[in-house]
């Protein structure tokens, strides 16, 4: 390829292959931003729809009085439909290919593009797992292609995740990253490998998740309210999976799992059993949830509340506790008696509640409550744990009393980071084996999270604030109980945590 790199000012002309969910979004932002988008499909009908999705979101964007009429006309003005690649391609400075993910339908476009683009134009892949050096390694100047990781809704996510092969010199890179940030765009730039930065940490999360639901650790409810009340999070993890699609996520999964290896990776089997009942998610109505039900919630019957409690320790939060609940007229007492409906006991996600259930006496009646602040002042979650040899009422008692003095709560198996513990260390962990693999710094890993998938704050911020060691120790305890080698703090996690460091040093919550 010729020496000289196109300059981001030099992007006047950008061609946009593939007009579907992501395409139209792409070729609706770069007409925004005064550029001349050649919008490509593969026919006339393909291009209507994709044509329709832009106009319908431009419209979107006039009605609530972000647009004006005139500024839309002039958008539309800039992009040039057509179903015909050479000609599309032929005047372009820069190419975003956003087709089907499937690699043989890549490396066919690609081939095509050798022949119709100019020499010097910039190829570049929106794909999201599949590796981009192979896409270039099939072209006739592999040099000049890239990764251009948009997220949906392409107008509205402000992250773009800027990929280099080993073969993308550096001027590329930075063009493509000055013209995200001239998009409006937070751009992070990383090299070539399965997942990039968030889908290698959100979908083993999402796999965790299904894990638990198939394991009984919680309801699938329980599991979302986990993530989006516990940890802030705008959507809970099998929420999460329906709207991306079962079969997507078990596509990437087995990506993920090809490149790294391990256990982290493993599609949980119930994944697999609902792609093959064709269950895949909100598009085809039914996945973790059923969306072909329209306001069928019914009013669950609570169990009667227990006339007493036992709270063996009041202190801390579990003191507050005791005073909502005498307030509530439900007598509090310190040791249960045969009268004792509910035994409350202290949780630790580091610990059974089982030894302190059979210490405090009476085990069939206990539950464990442990409280988690979600931060930035939201108002948290209690965990209720309950031992498998609690009775099966204990969790409705616990339940009932729960509602009865409004506590935000959620019932998890009593295993070594209950519900949410589980899923965000995990995470952690993940996170911090990506920055010591020397593939990300902590800062680009949070804000690729942050504005990726809609974090409150990056997962290494919230590690910080939780404590190395306190990460380490739940760590430890969920490997002992589960015997996953992929629950084992990262060296590196371990090191932070005997030294007392922060990854996002100056960074407060
Ligand atoms: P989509 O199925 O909605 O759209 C793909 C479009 O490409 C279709 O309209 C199809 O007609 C068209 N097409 C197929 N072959 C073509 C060709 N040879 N020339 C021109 N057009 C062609 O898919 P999508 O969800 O928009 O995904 C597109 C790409 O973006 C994939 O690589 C996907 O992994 C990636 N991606 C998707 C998301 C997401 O949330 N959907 C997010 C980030 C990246």
């Amino acid at each position: 390829m010729s020496s000289s790199v196109i300059q981001p000012g030099d992007i006047r002309e950008v061609a946009v292959i593939g007009l579907g969910l992501m395409g139209s979004g792409i070729a609706e932002l770069i007409a925004r931003s005064g550029r001349s988008v050649a919008a490509i499909e593969v026919n006339q009908s393909f291009l209507d729809q994709g044509m329709a999705r832009l106009r319908a979101s431009l419209d979107r964007a006039v009605s609530r009085g972000r647009l004006t009429d005139t500024a839309r006309e002039e958008i539309l003005a800039r992009i040039r439909p057509t179903d015909d690649v050479a000609a599309g391609v032929a005047g372009a400075d820069l190419v975003i290919e956003a087709i089907p993910e499937r690699i043989e339908l890549k490396n066919t476009l690609f081939a095509q593009l050798d022949e119709a683009c100019r020499a010097d134009a910039i190829l570049a892949t929106n794909t999201s797992s599949l590796s981009i050096t192979e896409i270039a390694g099939g072209t006739r100047y592999p040099a000049r292609v890239a990764g251009l990781h948009f997220f949906n809704p392409a107008p509205v996510m402000k992250l773009v995740e800027v990929i280099s092969t080993v073969l993308t010199p550096p001027e590329i890179a930075e063009t493509l990253a000055v013209l995200s940030r001239d998009l409006g765009k937070t751009p992070v730039r990383v090299s070539d490998r399965a997942g990039f930065i968030v889908n290698a940490l959100l979908f083993p999360y999402l796999n965790h998740a299904i894990r638990l639901l198939e394991t009984a650790q919680a309801t699938r409810e329980d599991i979302d309210k986990a993530a989006t009340a516990g940890l802030g999070l705008p959507m809970g993890p099998l929420t999460l999976l329906d709207l991306i699609g079962l079969d997507t996520s078990l596509a990437i999964l087995e990506t993920l799992q090809a490149e790294f290896g391990g256990t982290r990776y493993v599609h949980a089997p119930l994944l697999r059993k609902l792609c093959d009942a064709r269950l895949f998610g909100r598009k085809s109505g039914r996945g973790f949830y059923d969306y072909r039900k329209q306001g069928t919630a019914t009013d669950h019957q609570l169990a009667p509340v227990p006339a007493e409690v036992a709270i063996s320790e009041q202190a801390g939060r579990l003191d507050e506790l005791a005073s909502q609940i005498t307030a509530a007229g439900i007598s509090v007492v310190p040791q249960p008696s045969n009268e004792t409906g509910l035994v409350i006991v202290a949780a630790d996600p580091r610990h059974r509640v089982l030894d302190a259930a059979l210490a405090a006496g009476h085990p069939a009646d206990v539950v464990g409550v442990h409280f988690v602040e979600a931060g930035n002042g939201k108002p948290g979650l209690a965990e209720l744990v309950l031992p498998d040899v609690t009775a099966a009422s204990t969790a409705a008692k616990a339940a009932a009393l729960a509602a009865r003095i409004g506590l935000n709560a959620v019932i998890s198996r009593d295993r070594p980071g209950f519900i949410i513990e589980a899923l965000a260390y995990a995470q952690f962990n993940d996170a911090v084996r990506m920055f010591q693999d020397g593939y990300a710094s902590p800062a680009d890993i949070d804000t690729a999270m942050m504005l990726g998938c809609g974090y409150p704050r990056g997962p290494l911020q919230m590690l910080d604030e939780i404590g190395a060691a306190n990460v380490v120790s739940v760590l430890d305890a969920m490997h002992a109980a589960t015997g996953q080698p992929e629950f084992t703090p990262v060296p590196l996690l371990a090191e932070y945590a005997t030294a007392g460091k922060r990854f996002r040093a100056g960074v407060e919550g």
